[in-house]
């Protein structure tokens, strides 16, 4: 079994840019675990039906084909909502569970190892991960971070909205039974409201490195 890098932490906190940096550097496979969710979720919209929709949503997600995830569809902010929807089903998160832990023990192409980046990575999907880092960030600079993404994409939504969506998001994240998002209790945790990338980068390397040695 190769190394495992859990990444998780609320919505917009720069898990997704942090994870991906790492995978480079290390020369590891990256799974970004909310694609699947939302794929999920945005496969149930495409069917005109509603995301609360539990039969429509397993059904999604027992046949969700990774390779085929439409990258553009999924990174909609109707998509986020639909996804936070759909992980609240336990069905649905059990039968997307064995491909995320299939991956992080055999990484793709055989490279010696992985990085995941979720809510429940460190806690139920990967518990042995060789290292887990906790990324957070104020509700106000993650929200203003997913704005400016959706802007850059061609959305016209209000920051202000943003911002609801993301308190809304994390309440319904934190605050649900199955697999709720919270640090692992051996994560480190890192806060990047007021870190660059290329300094919250710095210190997980850190964090990293010490482990590996
Ligand atoms: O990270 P991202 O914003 O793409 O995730 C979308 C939604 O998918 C999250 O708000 C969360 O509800 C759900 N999710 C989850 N467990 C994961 C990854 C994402 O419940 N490991």
């Amino acid at each position: 079994m190769g190394f495992v890098i859990a990444i998780d932490g609320p919505a917009a906190a720069g898990k997704g840019t942090l994870a991906r940096k790492l995978s480079s550097h290390y020369g590891f496979a990256y799974l970004d675990t909310g694609s699947l969710y939302r794929a999920v979720g945005q496969a149930v919209r495409d069917r005109g039906l509603d995301p609360s929709d539990a039969a429509a949503a397993l059904e999604a997600a027992r046949t969700l084909d990774v390779g085929k995830i439409d990258e553009r569809a999924i990174r909609t902010r109707e998509a986020g909502e639909a996804a936070s929807v759909v992980a609240v089903m336990q069905p649905v998160r059990d039968a997307i569970l064995q491909f995320q832990r299939d991956f992080a023990q055999n990484p793709p192409e055989g490279l010696p190892g992985a990085v995941l980046d979720g809510r429940d990575i460190g806690t139920v999907v990967c518990p042995d991960a060789d290292v887990k880092i906790f990324v957070t960030a104020s509700p106000e600079i993650r929200a203003h971070r997913r704005w400016l993404e959706l802007k850059t994409s061609g959305s016209d939504v209000s920051e202000a909205q943003v911002l609801e969506d993301t308190r809304e998001r994390d309440r319904r994240d934190s605050e649900r039974t199955v697999s709720p998002l919270k640090p692992a209790d051996d994560a480190h945790l890192l806060d990047t409201t007021n870190l660059s990338i290329e300094a919250a980068f710095g210190e997980a390397v850190r964090i990293i490195d010490k482990s590996m040695r």
